[in-house]
Order: C-alpha cells, then sequence, then structure tokens
C-alpha cells in the first residue's frame, strides 16, 4: 500500500526533534573569538556561532557533561558550573572591553543572535530544560542568579544596536523573550 502511505504522508514535515539526555541548564556566552570558530573554542563549548550564523559542533558531546567529569573530556565553558549544564557560544567580541566599552574588532551579529535564539530554542526542547532565568542564562547572570563565583564575567550584557553593556539579567531577559517565540511543536 505505498501509494497510501504516499497520500498519508503531509508533504511539508515539521522538524522531529529527538529527544536528548536531560540536561539542567543552558550558559550562553560569547566566545571573544573572531567568527571563524577556533580549535579552543570547539574545545571549551558544545556549539558555537560563526560569523555566518551557521552552528558548528563542539569537540564534546553534551552528555559529557553529565558527571563524573573525566578531566579535558568536557566542555569547561563556565567555572564551577559545568556538570550537567550545556555550553553554547557566539564567536564574536575579540578585543571587546566592557569599560570603557568598545565592540572591540569582531563585534556580535543580529544574524549570530537570532542563531543562538535558534539554537537554544531546540536544545530546550531536546534536552527538556525550561527557558527560566535560573535554566536558561547568559554567563554574566550565573553571579547574580545562581551564586556561582565567576571571573568578571560580561558575556552576554549587550547585543547589537545597543549603546553599552546592561544589567545582565535584563538583557537576559531580552534573550530568553527571543527564545521563546521559537516554537517547537
Ligand atoms: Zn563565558
Amino acid at each position: 500500500m505505498q501509494w497510501l502511505k504516499k497520500l498519508l504522508t503531509p508533504k511539508k514535515k515539521q522538524p522531529v526533534i529527538k529527544p536528548g539526555v536531560p540536561m539542567s541548564r543552558i550558559v550562553m556566552h560569547w566566545s571573544a573569538g573572531s567568527g571563524k570558530v577556533s580549535a579552543l573554542e570547539k574545545k571549551h563549548y558544545h556549539y558555537i556561532i560563526g560569523s555566518d550564523g551557521l552552528v558548528v559542533e563542539g569537540n564534546n558531546e553534551v552528555a559529557a557533561n553529565i558527571p563524573p567529569l573525566k578531566s579535558g573530556q568536557y566542555a569547561a565553558h563556565t567555572w564551577k558550573l559545568n556538570s550537567n549544564s550545556i555550553g553554547v557560544a557566539i564567536s564574536a567580541m575579540r578585543g571587546a572591553t566592557e569599560r570603557p566599552f568598545s565592540w572591540g574588532t569582531h563585534p556580535m551579529s543580529d544574524l549570530q543572535v537570532d542563531a543562538l535564539c535558534r539554537l537554544v530554542a531546540t536544545l530546550s526542547a531536546k534536552h527538556g530544560v525550561p527557558i527560566t532565568r535560573e535554566t536558561i542564562l547568559t554567563h554574566a547572570e550565573v553571579q547574580p542568579t545562581l551564586k556561582v563565583t565567576q571571573r568578571a564575567k560580561w558575556d552576554i550584557t549587550v547585543l547589537p544596536g545597543m549603546k553599552k553593556p546592561g544589567n545582565p539579567v535584563v538583557v537576559g531577559d531580552m534573550l530568553r523573550n527571543k527564545i521563546k517565540t521559537i516554537t517547537h511543536n
């Protein structure tokens, strides 16, 4: 009954997201990179977005960050917060400085922010991570929200179109709102 099967198969299939291993959170970074995804970036993040907006997979699978973590065999992206954490990064902001603020030589683009939000929406569905301030957050929010001390991390406190970095949680909310508008049903 091949013809029947064909008839019942919708022409345009919704992309199916296969469930992955359950994870606790997703941390969003910029890498201080140039947009051309490097070996170092692949070592530290599970997914990296290049200047072309395409997602590049890192060396370590998401599941490598499920404890027990094996030295050098997981994505070390956030100080003291790598267990059950997915790390995603925009490759940009090389030479950027917080005060006085400078975008550096390779500013982050709207294309990259859009790609980041699409990626995180997919990972949220795939790994069962709810979109909340505690579970999908920027690196800069880790210290104020989760009370895990970081070393003056300010990624991602500024988005294209902003004149200078803003409050980490306010900027995080902007990203989460954007992620929420991307549905996967
Ligand atoms: Zn970071």
